[in-house]
């Protein structure tokens, strides 16, 4: 989907303003959030929608074969195949489709235009296996979330190495931890990244709920996707500064989970977690699943699946270096050692 690597930056730069220059026209405030056509956007960006006989959704695609799908009244939109959280719910009026001006440029230009991302090499990569000594996490009958994390970045720390990375965790043990102290020890360590590794559970109706949350630093202006008490209104954070490399790496882990584990999409989703807040490298937040499902937690519990998963955090991973790497320097052939003729002198 990130096939815009390939066009001049000067290029999307002149169709952005441009669409900003015809979309400014029709602008519109829908519950007090101001809202832009995204009829116009696709125009002008050059996608093209698909007729699927539905007046309730919105396919638009490129040539690039990006694959945006829109529901009316919706504030889940799917990119790919991939669930991806909006902070506003998107409209259909007369006018046509509308957006918010902020789910436009927080969420779906980062995501469509990912490689214009200035290139930066990752070299050290910080693990934060969630919970731990006197915060157990989540626990379901003998299972802790404490140990599960902590298991899953033993098997994510292996594969990670393997694949070249310098790989540093916030605890190795079962020790308790505080927040600060986690975003602090990456911040020291200068990491690259941050992963964050999490279980979760849903004891009211077990049944019910199962499958993959993962979460991006929320963009200032938005309220979080589970919205746990705190609003629109929260100032910006050191999380803010890379937000838009934070989303594109929460969206190929969560893809690479979704595609190469089979979990279930619960949707690329925005919060303001304290480690996502105080970190200044791109971070991902994973909630692996619910240790509360029948069917699920046996597959949390099972470490096979969690080598799965941690395979899967790996791939998202490489894909994302891929995207925003700079490019290796040209290798130049070893010199040649010098020929000593056989029956030569030598000097
Ligand atoms: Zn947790």
């Amino acid at each position: 989907m990130w096939q815009f690597a390939r066009v001049s930056f000067f290029r999307v730069f002149l169709t952005l303003t441009v669409a900003w220059c015809a979309l400014s026209a029709d602008a519109a405030y829908i519950n007090g959030h101001s809202y832009t056509s995204l009829t116009g956007w696709a125009a002008n960006n050059r996608f093209a929608s698909v007729r699927d006989g539905r007046a309730d959704s919105l396919t638009l695609t490129n040539r690039y074969a990006t694959r945006l799908v829109f529901e009316k009244n919706s504030d889940t939109l799917v990119i790919n195949g991939i669930d991806v959280a909006l902070a506003y719910p998107v409209a259909l009026d007369k006018s046509g489709w509308l957006i918010s001006q902020l789910d436009l440029t927080k969420t779906v230009e980062p995501l469509v235009y990912a490689p214009l991302l200035p290139p930066k090499k990752i070299t050290t990569i910080c693990l934060d296996p969630g919970h731990g000594g006197k915060d157990t996490g989540k626990q379901v009958g003998s299972q802790t979330e404490k140990v599960l994390t902590l298991l899953l970045a033993a098997e994510l720390r292996g594969q990670l190495q393997q694949a070249g990375f310098r790989v540093v965790q916030t605890r190795t043990k079962d020790t308790t931890m505080e927040l600060t102290e986690r975003s602090n020890f990456a911040n020291k360590q200068n990491a690259d990244l941050f992963v964050c590794l999490h279980f979760n559970a849903f004891t009211r109706d077990p049944q019910s709920v199962q499958g993959l949350e993962t979460y991006a630093i929320t963009p200032v202006g938005a309220a979080s996707s589970n919205a746990q008490g705190e609003g629109a209104n929260h100032s910006a954070c050191v999380g803010n500064r890379l937000e838009r490399r934070s989303l594109l790496l929460t969206y190929l882990v969560h893809r690479s989970l979704i595609k190469n584990v089979g979990m279930t999409d619960r949707s690329v989703r925005r919060a303001r977690f304290a480690v996502l807040r105080d970190v200044e490298m791109p971070a991902v937040y994973i909630e692996g699943g619910y240790m509360t499902h029948p069917a699920e937690s046996k597959k949390i519990f099972d470490a096979g699946y969690r080598k799965r998963m941690a395979a899967a955090i790996v791939q998202g991973i490489i894909a994302y270096q891929k995207l925003t790497a700079p490019p290796e320097p040209p290798k130049t052939n070893p010199a040649k050692p010098k020929k000593v003729p056989a029956t030569g002198k030598k000097k």
